[in-house]
């Protein structure tokens, strides 16, 4: 069976693009070609409208969005290049000949090979989101709640949660947490004690914010890692967090101190705390365990 013929195609004369419109004309009608003819584009337009649907629901953003776009188009790209390698092969080839057969199986190959790199990039990207996105769908808030409630008076050890710990967070999601903490700690400008933070706090929409200590000449003029993250999630317009992770280098991971415990209740008085160490110790404890009794301006009613 002969292919249908696609636009610009005219029998006798080789087919040349003219004019840039005319190129781009005759490329969208490659598109809308293989999208008719090939069922395996159909299939993976469609899941890459999935997984673009998926992206939305979860605000993925920066470089997980660039990726996976890059992952969807190279998928979409190999399908077109395996519909072209074809249709040269039947138009060369019309009978059965081993050679056409290695060439499609070939081509096809190279399609298998980058929609499997394709999955793994997008298990890699979505899998911290799913935990806490199949938890609010099938608990609702509760079961957080109430795992809160009773890991608040422990010190819970991190690296023995399950993949979905006390606080709501996933394993994953404090992986990430504590990473970003780390990284901001590099960044510490602390040339007088020497005592380099990181602190990373997680938005409600699970955005992260970092920030590192900075000292001053003025001692006094020292702001913490904790204040740094907080003020540039405020500045971001983000009021409500879900975590916070400092990460310092001493044996037993150094809590926030009493400034900035204060100043983290005003936004999120029940938030998990992890503290962290660079060898990898950490352990987790609810912020209103660390300042009982915070301060609240008294009314002036009355
Ligand atoms: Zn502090």
């Amino acid at each position: 069976m002969r292919p249908e013929a696609a636009a610009g195609e005219e029998h006798g004369r080789p087919m040349r693009a003219r004019t840039l419109i005319e190129s781009f004309r005759f490329a969208f009608a490659g598109v809308a070609y293989a999208f008719r003819t090939q069922r395996n584009v159909r299939v993976h337009v469609l899941a890459a409208a999935a997984v673009t649907l998926l992206a939305w629901a979860v605000g993925l953003k920066g470089v997980e969005l660039a990726v996976l776009v890059l992952a969807i188009g190279a998928v979409l790209a190999a399908e077109l290049l395996n519909t072209a390698v074809e249709t040269v092969v039947d138009l060369v080839t019309p009978a059965y000949h081993p050679l056409a057969a290695v060439a499609k199986n070939v081509a096809a190959g190279g399609v298998l090979v980058v929609a499997c790199a394709a999955a793994v990039i997008g298990y890699i990207v979505f899998v911290p989101y799913l935990p806490p996105l199949l938890a609010a769908l099938s608990s609702g808030g509760l079961a957080a709640a109430l795992a809160l409630a009773q890991a608040a008076p422990r010190k819970v050890m991190a690296v023995d949660m399950a993949s979905e710990g006390p606080f709501g967070l996933s394993e994953a999601e404090v992986d990430k947490l504590v990473a970003a903490a780390r990284e901001a700690r590099e960044r510490a400008y602390a040339p007088y004690s020497g005592f380099l933070v990181g602190a990373a706090l997680m938005g409600e929409s699970g955005e992260i914010f970092t920030g590192c200590n900075m000292e001053n000449a003025s001692y006094g003029a020292t702001i913490c890692a904790e204040r740094v993250a907080l003020g540039s999630a405020v500045a971001h317009g983000q009021r409500a967090f879900r975590a916070l992770a400092v990460v310092t280098d001493v044996d037993d991971p150094a809590p926030p101190c009493g400034i900035c415990r204060q100043t983290l209740s005003e936004f999120a008085p029940d938030m998990p705390v992890i503290l962290a160490n660079l060898k990898g110790k950490r352990r987790v404890v609810a912020l209103a365990e660390l300042i009982p009794g915070v301060f609240h301006l008294p009314s002036r009613e009355g």
